[in-house]
């Protein structure tokens, strides 16, 4: 097997540039290979002797299998993920595309099922169903004509504790653009700092949004939209 390990790195930079993963997030998997389940033996034999294994190749504390960037258990896989699934103009790939997309740039053993699992959940995908097969029977659902006014907010709960005490992703999507933020959170804040995060991370950057759908319960909805009112007055 041939390794190329100028052209993985050129890659790597590639990727980050086209994608709105922030470079600290790439960095952090140089952290996370030696306490990752899949990754952890690999990188610590390659650690010692860089020659010992011709299927991995490790350049700049990144891990390379031929020229796909490696990503532990324990880190972005699902920012990733949902980066691809929703990227580009298009936006919201089917299952098969996504797998695709991501396996062209990264690998981890678990990759067909965990993206086929994160796009049978995704929130735009499934509202968008819900509207097509409604269609003529009922009003439709809200049709956005400009961006960051009618969006979407879901919690993702317990997913590894990141070195940072993060062990939550709080997903903010546009109906009108289809772009996404994911902005990192422990489950154990409140609806108020949920509150300040969100004011921090979307309304500084697109203002206020007019309508919020949400998988949280009434209350928390309003004690957020209390919250966040408060802190613009
Ligand atoms: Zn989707």
């Amino acid at each position: 097997m041939e390794n190329k390990p100028a052209d993985a790195l050129s890659r790597k930079v590639s990727l980050i540039s086209t994608m709105s993963v922030e470079v600290t997030e790439f960095e952090r998997l140089k952290e996370d290979y030696s306490i990752c389940p899949d990754f952890r033996k690999v990188y610590a034999t390659l650690s010692e002797d860089k020659s010992r294994s011709n299927e991995f190749v490790l350049q700049d504390g990144f891990l390379f299998k031929s020229n796909k960037l490696c990503v532990p258990r324990i880190s972005v896989r699902d920012f990733l993920v949902l980066e691809l699934h929703a990227g580009g103009v298009a936006g919201h790939f089917g299952r098969d595309k996504t797998i695709a997309l991501v396996e062209d740039r990264f690998y981890w053993p678990s990759l067909k099922r965990d993206v086929a699992k994160i796009v049978e959940r995704c929130r735009t995908c499934q509202l968008a169903k819900h509207e097509r097969q409604n269609t003529g029977l009922y009003t439709p659902l809200l049709v956005p004509h400009v961006p960051w006014q009618d969006i979407s907010m879901d919690f993702v709960l317990g997913l590894p504790t990141t070195l940072r005490k993060h062990d939550s992703i709080f997903v903010v999507v546009d109906y009108f653009s289809k772009m996404a933020h994911f902005i990192p959170y422990s489950k154990t804040f409140d609806a108020s700092k949920v509150a300040k995060l969100f004011m921090d991370d979307v309304v500084h950057l697109h203002g206020v949004p007019k309508t919020i759908v949400s998988d949280r319960d009434v209350r928390f909805m309003s004690y957020f939209s209390k919250t966040l009112w408060r802190m613009m007055s």
